[in-house]
C-alpha cells in the first residue's frame, strides 16, 4: 500500500512548475535559427552544453584563424548545463577522495590544474561581463549521522596537503554555519568551489562565442557523423543541412552514444532531481543563519546539495539518482512527483524553521554517469573526432578543462594535461542491457541499505569497490 500523502509537504509543491528555475528567466535568449544548407568549417562542435560552449569559445581564443560551427539539438544550455545545482568545483576528479583512489600519483597536478581552471572560469566571466553571480564561496559538507564523521579528519589532512583551506567542524560549529538540527559535524572548505547561475553562464558563453565569431545553430540535431566523401575531414548531417569540417568535437553527453557507439559503453543516463523554494523573507533567511552563503551538501551515500540564490531562494536537490531500465532518455522523466515529495519532506526535516515555505520549481535532468565518476576522453575516425563525457554530476567546472583537452587532441597539441592518466584511460564499461539495468538497480538498493545501516557496505558494494566500479550522481 502506498504511504499516506503528507498534506503539508504536498501543499509546498502544489505551485511548483516543472521547469528548471535557471532556464525559466526573462533573460532567456531567443533561439538562433537552425542550420539550413551545407556549410564548411575547420571545427564542428556537436552539443551546446558547457563542454561544447567552452570548446567553441576557447577554440576561437586559442586559434583565431579557425572557423568554428556549433550545432545544438535544442537550445543552448537546455540539458544538464541549465538544470544543475550551479556548484562550480575546481575538482577534476569528482572530489579528492575519488581522485586519490584512482589517480594517487597525479593528484597534486590534477588539483593544480583544477584550481587554475576554476580561476580562469572566474576571469572569463569577468572579462566577458557574464552576469551569472559567480561567487567563489568554497563549500560545506555536513554529516547527518555519526558514521559519516569517520574519516573527516583524514580527508581534511589530505585536502590540506593538496593546498586546500579546510576546517573540521563539530556539531555546534556545523550548526553555526547553517542552522539545522540534523548536522552532527562536517567540513568547511573556503577553497575549491564557486557558485554560479548555470543558465546565465551558458547564455553568457553563447553570447561570448557568437561575438568571437562562432556560428551557432540551435534546434539543429546532428543525425549522423561520418568521414566526408573524398576522405578530407568529417561530415555532420543535420535535418536541413550538413557541416563539413576538418575536425569534430562531440560534446553531446549521453546522447553522443547515438553518433559514436563506443561512448555508450561507458556512460549511463542517471536522473537527478531538484527543488527551488520561493524567495525567503528576511526573517526566514535569518532563521537559517547561513554564514557566508556557502554551497553545501550532506555526506550520505545518497546525498543532498543545497545553496542560496541571489534572490534568497534555497535550491535543494539530489538523493534519488534514478536509472530507468533500458536507459532511454525520455523528457517525461524530468518530472517525478514521488521524488519531489521525498525531497520536500527531507528539506523540511533539515530546516524545520522553514515550515510553510513553498517550492516554485521542481525539475529533473540527466547526469552522464560513468563508473569512475569523472570525465573520460577519446578520439575516433583517425583523430578527426574527439569526445568527452562522464562527469557524473560534477561537470560545471570540469567541462572547461575538458574543452581544453579536446582542443589539444583535435589540434595535435602536446600539453601537460594531455599526458595525464585521467585523460588517457577509460572507466570500466557498464555491461550491456538487460544486465546493465539489473546491476545498477542492485547497486542503488545496496547504497540505500548502507545509508540505513550506519554506512556498512554489503558484499555487493565491497566487490564493486574492489573492482574500482561505482554508481553515483
Ligand atoms: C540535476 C543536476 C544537477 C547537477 N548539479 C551539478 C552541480 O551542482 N555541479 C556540477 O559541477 N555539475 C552538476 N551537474 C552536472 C553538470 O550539469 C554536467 O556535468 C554538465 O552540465 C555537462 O555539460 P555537457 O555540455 O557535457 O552536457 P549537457 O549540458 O548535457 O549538454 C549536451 C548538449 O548536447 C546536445 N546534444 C545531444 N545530442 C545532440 C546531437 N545529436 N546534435 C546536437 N546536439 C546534441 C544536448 O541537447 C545538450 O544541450 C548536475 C546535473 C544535473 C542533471
Amino acid at each position: 500500500m502506498p504511504a499516506p500523502v503528507d498534506a503539508a509537504v504536498a501543499r509546498s509543491l502544489a505551485g511548483a512548475v516543472p521547469r528548471s528555475f535557471w532556464l525559466d528567466q526573462p533573460a532567456a535568449p531567443e533561439p538562433l535559427p537552425a542550420l539550413a544548407g551545407d556549410v564548411t568549417a575547420d571545427l564542428a562542435v556537436i552539443g551546446g552544453g558547457f563542454t561544447g560552449l567552452w570548446t567553441a569559445l576557447l577554440a576561437r581564443e586559442r586559434y583565431p584563424e579557425l572557423e568554428v560551427v556549433l550545432v545544438e539539438a535544442k537550445t543552448v544550455g537546455w540539458a544538464a548545463s541549465g538544470r544543475n545545482g550551479g556548484f562550480c568545483s575546481a575538482s577534476l576528479t569528482h572530489g579528492i577522495g575519488n581522485g586519490l583512489e584512482r589517480f594517487p600519483g597525479e593528484m597534486p597536478l590534477l588539483e593544480k590544474l583544477g584550481e587554475q581552471n576554476l580561476r580562469e572560469i572566474g576571469e572569463t566571466v569577468a572579462r566577458y561581463g557574464i552576469d551569472c553571480d559567480f561567487q567563489p564561496t568554497g563549500e560545506l559538507a555536513f554529516a547527518t549521522a555519526d558514521w559519516q564523521l569517520d574519516g573527516l579528519d583524514e580527508e581534511a589532512v589530505a585536502a590540506r596537503r593538496l593546498g586546500h583551506d579546510v576546517e573540521v567542524l563539530d556539531a555546534p560549529a556545523a550548526r553555526a554555519e547553517l542552522g539545522s538540527p540534523l548536522w552532527a559535524g562536517g567540513l568547511k572548505y573556503t577553497t575549491g568551489n564557486a557558485l554560479v547561475e548555470p543558465g546565465r553562464l551558458a547564455w553568457g558563453l553563447r553570447r561570448a562565442g557568437l561575438d568571437a565569431g562562432v556560428r551557432i545553430y540551435e534546434n539543429t540535431q546532428a543525425t549522423s557523423l561520418s568521414a566526408a566523401p573524398g576522405g578530407a575531414g568529417m561530415r555532420v548531417r543535420t535535418p536541413y543541412g550538413s557541416v563539413r569540417a576538418a575536425k569534430v568535437v562531440l560534446a553531446a553527453g549521453v546522447p553522443g552514444g547515438s553518433l559514436l557507439r563506443r561512448i555508450g559503453a561507458y556512460v549511463v543516463p542517471v536522473w537527478d532531481y531538484v527543488l527551488m523554494t520561493e524567495p525567503l523573507s528576511a526573517t526566514q533567511l535569518d532563521s537559517l543563519g547561513w554564514r557566508d552563503r556557502r554551497g553545501a551538501s550532506d555526506l550520505g551515500n545518497q546525498f543532498h546539495y543545497f545553496r542560496l540564490t541571489r534572490d534568497n531562494r534555497v535550491l535543494w536537490g539530489g538523493y534519488d539518482a534514478v536509472y530507468y531500465n533500458g536507459g532511454r532518455i525520455r523528457e517525461e522523466h524530468a518530472v517525478r512527483p514521488a521524488t519531489f515529495m521525498k525531497l520536500a519532506a527531507q528539506f523540511f526535516a533539515a530546516f524545520p524553521q522553514l515550515e510553510g515555505v513553498s517550492f516554485t520549481h521542481a525539475w529533473g535532468g540527466v547526469i552522464d554517469t560513468c563508473s569512475r565518476f569523472c570525465a573520460f576522453f577519446g578520439t575516433a575516425h583517425a583523430g578527426r573526432v574527439a569526445y568527452a563525457a562522464g562527469y557524473t554530476g560534477l561537470g560545471v567546472g570540469a567541462s572547461r578543462f575538458a574543452a581544453q583537452v579536446l582542443l589539444d587532441k583535435t589540434q595535435g597539441e602536446d600539453s601537460e594535461r594531455g599526458r595525464l592518466t585521467l585523460v588517457n584511460s577509460k572507466p570500466l564499461p557498464f555491461p550491456p542491457e538487460p544486465l546493465r539495468s539489473g546491476v545498477i538497480q542492485a547497486t542503488r538498493a545496496s547504497i540505500a541499505r548502507a545509508d540505513r545501516n550506519q554506512g556498512r557496505r554489503d558484499r555487493w558494494l565491497r566487490t564493486l569497490d574492489r573492482l574500482g566500479l561505482g554508481y553515483d550522481s
